[in-house]
């Protein structure tokens, strides 16, 4: 079941000019995707950005108009999906109600005509992977619904997948089971060295299970880098505000001087690093646990319209003069901060994210 790395082969899906038109409405074009073996990738964005239809496009279940899919350096793209060795995991698990949960396992193998006597063993060992080697012979109907994705995931890992897809696979789980699996899948996957892509709206969920993640808006991809990167360094004010909170304000670039900026803004001068020309507008944005009360490099005032003590961090929601929310997360638990309070709130230029352009 584990893939067969080939020293040196580091690129191992293509993705390659890919473009797709509904009724004359193109939702993607020009889309270029790589992904590294071994490597477990997330696609996130908005509802609507287009990440089943790349998902749907790498398995064969939809046609792309243009472009190519290599995989393992196999040219796919006119491959029918079951023949692309590709494995498939949804959202609604799509388990076959009347088998038992060996049965849905077996079913892969038996499609592609595994003799009988090589079923037993590859099925087990599958179960055994998600830890349901007790519930072979149940039906999936008296399974809970972490048990059946658990299920979904040992049907698509038994044909042993060049490729493994997944398509929203916890979003029907609660918060708690959702986290669980997402531990186990990453590991399973690990240990394997399966070659994984990941799609969710749930930046969370990206960041916790991702070696990279690649950040979609409008059928383009807009960033595709490891979660700390994404974080720390947004590419577009879109990915800073996708992935994690910031305040954000606007400005005009006042001075761009070996690479420093100061932008006037409602507020006074704010300065960042980064090399934008002068004269032209900019938008400014600062991760809230960057912000701290009392003065900084960069500074403002706000009103406190509330404090929230969660217990390991505390929530200072600020509202500037000008209108701009200004978030700030105090780690631990801050006492002697009310509501209605006015504060000064700083932060470092080196933490400071500036674009160019309105927002
Ligand atoms: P979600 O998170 O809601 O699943 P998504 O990012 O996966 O969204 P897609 O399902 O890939 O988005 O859809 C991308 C765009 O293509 C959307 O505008 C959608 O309405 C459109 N689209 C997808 N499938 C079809 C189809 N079969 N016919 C017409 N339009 C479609």
């Amino acid at each position: 079941m584990t893939q067969d790395p080939t020293p040196g082969d580091r690129r191992y899906l293509d993705v390659w000019g890919v473009a797709k038109s509904f009724k004359g409405t193109s939702v993607m074009s020009g889309m270029n995707f790589r992904v590294d073996r071994g490597e477990l990738v997330s696609l996130l964005g908005p509802s609507g950005c287009g990440k089943t239809t790349l998902l749907r496009i790498i398995a064969g279940l939809m046609e792309a108009d243009e472009g190519s899919v290599v995989l393992g350096g196999r040219d796919i793209s006119r491959f029918p999906a079951h023949k692309r060795n590709v494995s498939v995991v949804f959202q609604n698990y799509a388990l076959f109600p009347h088998l038992t949960v060996a049965e849905n396992v077996a079913f892969g193998l038996r499609a592609r005509g595994t003799p009988k006597a090589q079923i037993a063993g590859p099925v087990d060992e599958a179960l055994r992977l998600v830890r349901m080697e007790g519930f072979a012979g149940r039906p999936i109907s008296a399974l809970s619904g972490g048990q059946q994705q658990r299920v979904a995931v040992a049907r698509a890992l038994v044909v042993g997948p060049d490729l493994l897809l997944l398509d929203e696979p916890f979003s029907a789980l609660d918060r708690k089971l959702r986290e669980t699996m997402q531990v186990e899948l990453k590991s399973l996957l690990r240990d394997r060295g399966i070659t994984a892509i990941f799609v969710t709206h749930d930046q969370e969920e990206a960041m916790g299970v991702s070696d990279r993640i690649a950040v979609m808006n409008a059928g383009k991809i807009e960033q595709f880098a490891d979660p700390s990167t994404l974080y720390a360094r947004p590419a577009s004010p879109f990915v800073m505000d996708f992935v994690g909170l910031s305040a954000t304000i606007m400005g005009t670039v006042a001075a761009s001087e070996g690479g420093l900026l100061t932008l006037d803004t409602p507020y006074g001068p704010l300065r960042a690093r980064g090399d934008l020309p002068a004269g032209g507008a900019a938008q400014i944005g600062v991760r809230p646990e960057l912000i701290s009360v009392g003065q900084g490099e960069n500074s403002l005032s706000v009103v406190l319209e509330d404090v929230m003590v969660l217990g390991s961090k505390t929530v200072l929601h600020g509202r500037a003069a000008e209108g701009d929310r200004i978030l700030c997360e105090l780690p631990g638990i801050r006492s002697g901060l009310a509501r209605g309070e006015t504060v000064q709130l700083g932060w470092e230029i080196a933490d400071t994210l500036v674009y160019g352009g309105t927002a």
